[in-house]
């Protein structure tokens, strides 16, 4: 059992690791590692900040997906995403995608620059069982859709999905883990809440500065990955400007099975979605 407590601790910290992913895209792989595999409902999340070419040209060349939603958020740069249903656009700086793979789609995530900084997340979260085989779908926002709370003097806060304590609320529909995606600039000691529903799996993730988390102040330095235990609310500061994601969301409770690009229920729903692949039928069934 983990402590309840009003104000959320931090439970554990991890950096993630090196990885190597698409045509050789190097990036920090946070959550779907050794040691943190999941983060229930999320299954993965990928850092890619480079502004050496050679660490992202290659980029996402065509590759499937089943059985959950991918989310790119870029801070710097430019994505182009293609599927294998028709459905094109670039991502830019600010802006998020919220594709919904359901049953299958294929699809291209490639940089949209030959040099400069590249930066920005992907997190993939998980869909219920139910909800796994629905048609593919994206909600798709660019920075200026995205809502900005000004809060103190120099705090504020990108609403990508959920709300804010003061209202504000992101574009972002989601009813299967009703997603908070939050992207925090907080002014040098300043404060920052957000109350997260209690028993939702909440992280938060440093992109910049050093941060100060719950009743005891406990530190979390710029790329750490902070996991925190259920309470009704988290409470943030620092000594310095800082920036960083808070994102929570309700877990399923459900068996995860995972196969590279496919992460469903079980091993035969795994192999089928390959068989489904390799038979271009992905879409179909
Ligand atoms: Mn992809």
């Amino acid at each position: 059992m983990q402590t309840r407590t009003n104000n959320r601790k931090l439970v554990s910290i991890t950096t993630g690791q090196p990885a190597m992913d698409g045509d050789g895209v190097r990036m920090t792989r946070i959550i779907g590692t050794q040691e943190l595999d999941i983060l229930d409902p999320f299954l993965l999340l990928d850092n890619f900040e480079s502004d050496q070419a050679e660490d992202y040209i290659g980029g996402f060349p065509d590759h499937p997906h089943r059985g959950f939603e991918t989310v790119t958020y870029l801070l710097a740069g430019r994505m182009r995403h293609k599927d294998s249903a028709g459905h094109e656009g670039v991502i830019e700086a600010g802006g998020v995608q919220w594709m919904t793979a359901g049953k299958g789609i294929v699809h291209s995530e490639m940089p949209e620059q030959e040099n400069g900084l590249l930066h920005g997340f992907q997190l993939w979260v998980n869909l219920p069982a139910n909800e796994k085989m629905q048609a593919p779908a994206y909600q798709e926002f660019n920075a200026e859709q995205i809502p900005v709370e000004r809060q103190a003097n120099a705090t504020e806060v990108r609403v990508i999905a959920g709300e804010t304590n003061a209202g504000t609320r992101g574009p972002v529909v989601n009813r299967h883990v009703d997603p908070l995606y939050l992207d925090v600039t907080l002014g040098a000691r300043e404060k920052f809440y957000q109350r997260i529903d209690e028993e939702h799996q909440a992280f938060v993730f440093v992109i910049d500065g050093e941060i100060q988390i719950g009743p005891n102040k406990q530190l979390l330095g710029k790329r750490q990955l902070g996991v925190l235990d259920t309470g009704e609310e988290v409470s943030v500061s620092g000594d310095d400007a800082s920036r960083f994601l808070l994102i929570a969301g309700k877990p399923l409770r459900e068996p995860v099975a995972r196969g590279g690009p496919f992460v469903m229920n079980t091993r035969e729903e795994v192999l089928q979605a390959f068989e489904d692949f390799n038979n271009n039928k992905l879409m179909e069934n």
